[in-house]
């Protein structure tokens, strides 16, 4: 099989931390660009545009787009135009509905388009679906709260329009219970904290469910110091299973079941260069649906100023 020779579209946190090593790590799969206004890489071509990139940059057949969610829709559709495959760092877009033409165009181009879900490749979220599928379900809580200082720093486009402010991480979350329960679910209450000088939330509390009436509660804050906390927790007819750490750590009661290292981003463009050697699209909107809802039915409240 060819290798896939791909280009990094932004080059800030998440591409340094995760992308470039996991194309480093996974076979069938090389970094041949770098679009970026700011940075580049020792030893690979780059271009400050992804417009001088497909213009004047070395033979790609697909770029990774890590730039906020905000930009992402025009260089995808610059992308595809240019006949690239296109992964799509999460969320896929700044609204749900820019992704059907996204998705449309692929299609008919036979390109891949890959909405990446990076904590549903956390190594305890297959065998939590696995062990659901056993359980009879009473109730669902999500605890997702971290420090936006330490994860975000100097990210001003988290709180602008299209941002999603604490909904940035809790959406990893979200694309976690998605994955593992059975049934689609819905937002059934939302409460949203805005900073009084920020326009999207810093905190979040929402109450969702499913067909069966399956009560689901989660709290989302960007305010959190000390310890962190990923954690979601089912309460079950097998006892509590917890999964922590992002996705890193399952437990049915006190008895470990995995605790594993990362390796989302390896199992991310694993998944790519196979979507990509058939031209498959995968892209699910449900976790951004929810958010979206989320902020349809929410009740905002403003909250103390928020400064970096
Ligand atoms: P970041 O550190 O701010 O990097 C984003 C990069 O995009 C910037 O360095 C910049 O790169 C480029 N960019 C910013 N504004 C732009 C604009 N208006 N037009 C064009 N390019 C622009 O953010 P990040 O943490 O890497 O997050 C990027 C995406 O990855 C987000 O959707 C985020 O949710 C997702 N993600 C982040 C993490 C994480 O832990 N940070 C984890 C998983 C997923 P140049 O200066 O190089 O042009």
């Amino acid at each position: 099989m060819k290798e896939l020779r791909i280009a990094i579209v932004g080059f800030g946190k998440i591409a340094r931390d995760q992308h470039v090593p996991a194309i480093k790590a996974v076979p069938g799969v090389k970094l041949a660009a770098i679009a970026s206004r700011n940075a580049s890489l020792s030893g690979v071509p780059h271009f400050t545009t992804l417009d001088a990139l497909l213009r004047e940059g070395p033979a790609i057949d697909a770029v990774a787009l890590c730039t906020p969610p905000q930009v992402r829709h025009a260089q995808a559709v610059a992308a595809l135009a240019a006949r690239k495959h296109v992964m799509l760092e999460k969320p896929p877009g700044a609204t749900v509905a820019e992704i059907a033409p996204l998705l449309a165009t692929a299609r008919e181009s036979g390109l891949t388009l890959f909405a990446t879900w990076h904590s549903r490749f956390a190594p305890a979220v297959e065998p939590l679906r696995r062990l659901l599928e056993g359980c009879r379900i009473s109730a669902a809580s999500i605890i997702w709260k971290e420090d936006v200082r330490v994860w975000h720093p100097g990210q001003a486009w988290i709180f602008e329009p299209g941002g999603l402010g604490v909904f940035d991480p809790g959406i990893n979350a979200l694309s976690i219970l998605t994955r593992v329960l059975p049934q689609p679910l819905f937002v059934t209450k939302a409460e949203l904290d805005f900073p009084s000088n920020r326009a999207a939330p810093i905190a979040a509390e929402l109450e969702l469910t499913d067909v069966a009436g399956l009560p689901i509660h989660a709290i989302f804050d960007f305010r959190q110091t000390g310890p962190q906390s990923w954690d979601i927790r089912f309460d079950t007819d097998k006892g509590p299973i917890t999964l922590s750490s992002g996705g890193a750590r399952l437990a049915v009661g006190d008895h470990v079941k995995v605790d594993a290292k990362d390796a989302e981003y390896p199992g991310l463009y694993q998944r790519f260069v196979e979507l990509a050697s058939e031209g498959l699209c995968d892209v699910d909107m449900a976790p951004q649906q929810l958010v979206a809802d989320a902020f349809l039915i929410g009740r905002r409240r403003v909250v103390e100023a928020f400064e970096d």
